[in-house]
């Protein structure tokens, strides 16, 4: 049978409806499109897929079960590798992963198999269908804490219970999740979601205590007083990076992280919010990452009126997803490439100190770039263009220009090692240079994806299980 040399289009909102609400953008394949794209795998000999994925699912596997409609053993199939499949699912940068792999992508030059819409749809099809609770297996006795709830806290503290160690996890904010709930927003990963696995995770008897500070309500070292023979510091990568041009101090800049947490986890966009954020008018995102379009689509459907990417080299080096930039572009989002601010402008009226409009941004001024020789991350290095400075008025600046780990833990634990980005060192398994304590993530790479920061969650877990196990025989 000719295979089709195209994937199944993911079914989706109509951008014009879209950019206006938050409701989830991609709707999922249905049980029909899911058959007909798991019928595009070869289910080759060597299965390059697998070595893709950062944590090897067995993707062909649970994609013949698709074909058999086993919906709820492709799902078993891919919980033996990834506690977070409907997340990752959407969210995944597959483009790069698996499916750059795939045989039908490099062998044939036909699309690869939509395997992360396929992850989707099994995830999708199992959290509607199947009844009954996680079972919490038999407790081993040992006990370890986790700092941070996101996919790499998350996730070591589910292999751990899994494997009978009673987990507690320490997260800062007062709801669990991470950047799955105060950064991606509703409409690409919806909150439902998150909550659904979190719950599971609790179901195994992960114990989440929220609105704990590690560094500051208890540090490192309270813990192994409380009696956790383990941690597992998965805090991320949440302190914005600013460009230090004048005018960063005015009203109305904000950083895409504190934007997109007043609108994701303190629900700004409603009425009178308890953290309001600016709505309307137009608004100007600088950056080109997932984080930028995320920012940028938020604006959008915030009410702005005009929203502009600001981004210093071309499309072809945007590093965010092409899907997202796809999106984005389809509603309406305007890309100012190569173009870099060098100034954010601002009102001020010099007779009426007290004009409530003085502080405020009018405008970001730009210049003009043009790509050099390439430079130490490859990507050709972007030139200014001299005397080709603009102006562009705006009401709001989001700067999105990337994240790094805050150094609270690091300066109230004695002897952990972090590198000059702020990063824990780490050994290729996850212990940092204090025993017993162990690191991943953000919180080690800088800011990078859910699914490796899972990855290092499971690196973790193992060698956790592997060190105390030996602990107890010794
Ligand atoms: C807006 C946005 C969009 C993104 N889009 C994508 C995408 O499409 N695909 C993708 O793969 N990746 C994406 N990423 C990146 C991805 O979300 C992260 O790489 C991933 O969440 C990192 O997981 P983590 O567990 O290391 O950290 P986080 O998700 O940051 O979780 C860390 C948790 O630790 C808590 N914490 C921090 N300090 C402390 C402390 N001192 N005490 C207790 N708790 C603490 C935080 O509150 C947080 O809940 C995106 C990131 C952002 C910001």
């Amino acid at each position: 049978m000719a295979v089709n040399p195209n994937k199944h289009p993911m079914p989706a909102q109509a951008p014009e409806v879209r950019a206006r609400n938050f409701q989830e953008v991609a709707l999922g394949y249905t049980a029909e499109i899911a058959q007909a794209e798991a019928q595009r795998c070869l289910n080759c000999k060597t299965h390059p897929c697998v070595q893709g994925c950062p944590v090897n699912i067995n993707i062909p596997d649970f994609i013949q079960k698709i074909k058999f409609e086993d919906y709820e053993g492709a799902y078993q199939s891919i919980s033996l590798s990834s506690s977070l499949p409907a997340v990752c699912g959407r969210v995944c940068p597959q483009e790069s992963q698996c499916e750059s792999m795939c045989t039908l992508l490099v062998r044939a030059k036909m699309e690869p198999v939509g395997i992360g819409r396929l992850e989707r749809f099994v995830a999708d099809w199992h959290n509607s269908h199947a009844t009954g609770k996680a079972e919490p297996p038999a407790q081993n006795g040992h006990r370890v804490a986790v700092v941070g709830a996101g996919p790499s806290g998350l996730t070591c503290a589910g292999d751990l219970a899994k494997k009978g160690y009673a987990v507690t996890v320490f997260e800062a904010l007062h709801t669990a999740g991470g950047v799955l709930v105060y950064g991606i927003p509703e409409f690409r990963l919806p909150k439902a979601i998150v909550a659904k696995e979190v719950e599971t995770l609790k179901e195994l008897g992960v114990d989440i205590q929220t609105n704990v500070v590690i560094g500051k309500t208890l540090t490192v070292d309270d813990l192994f007083e409380m009696g956790y023979e383990a941690v597992f510091i998965g805090s991320g990568a949440g302190l914005p990076n600013f460009m230090n041009i004048p005018g960063e101090a005015l009203k109305g800049v904000y950083s895409a992280n504190e934007f997109l947490t007043r609108s994701n986890l303190m629900k700004a966009y409603r009425d009178n919010p308890v953290t309001p954020i600016m709505k309307g008018g137009r608004v100007a995102v600088v950056g080109g990452g997932n984080v930028a379009m995320d920012a940028a689509r938020t604006a959008l459907r915030l009410g702005a009126e005009k929203v502009y990417i600001v981004y210093r080299r071309s499309l072809e080096e945007l590093p965010a997803r092409k899907e997202e930039v796809e999106h984005a572009q389809e509603e309406g989002i305007d890309f100012r490439l190569l173009c870099n601010p060098t100034e954010i402008l601002g009102y001020t009226n010099p007779d009426d100190p007290r004009d409530p409009k003085n502080g405020f941004v009018t405008g970001i001024r730009c210049i003009r770039m043009e790509l050099g020789e390439p430079d130490a991350s490859g990507r050709r290095r972007p030139v200014e263009i001299p005397g080709s400075e603009f102006e562009l008025p705006v009401d709001t600046v989001i700067m999105s220009i990337g994240t790094s780990p805050n150094p609270l833990i690091k300066s109230t634990t004695k002897g952990l090692e972090v590198n000059r980005k702020g990063g824990i060192i780490v050994n290729e398994e996850g212990l940092t240079s204090r025993e017993h304590v162990y690191a991943g993530g953000d919180a080690v790479t800088g800011a990078a994806t859910v699914i490796s920061a899972m990855g290092a969650g499971k690196a973790a877990a193992r060698a956790i299980h592997k060190a105390l196990s030996a602990r107890c025989e010794a």
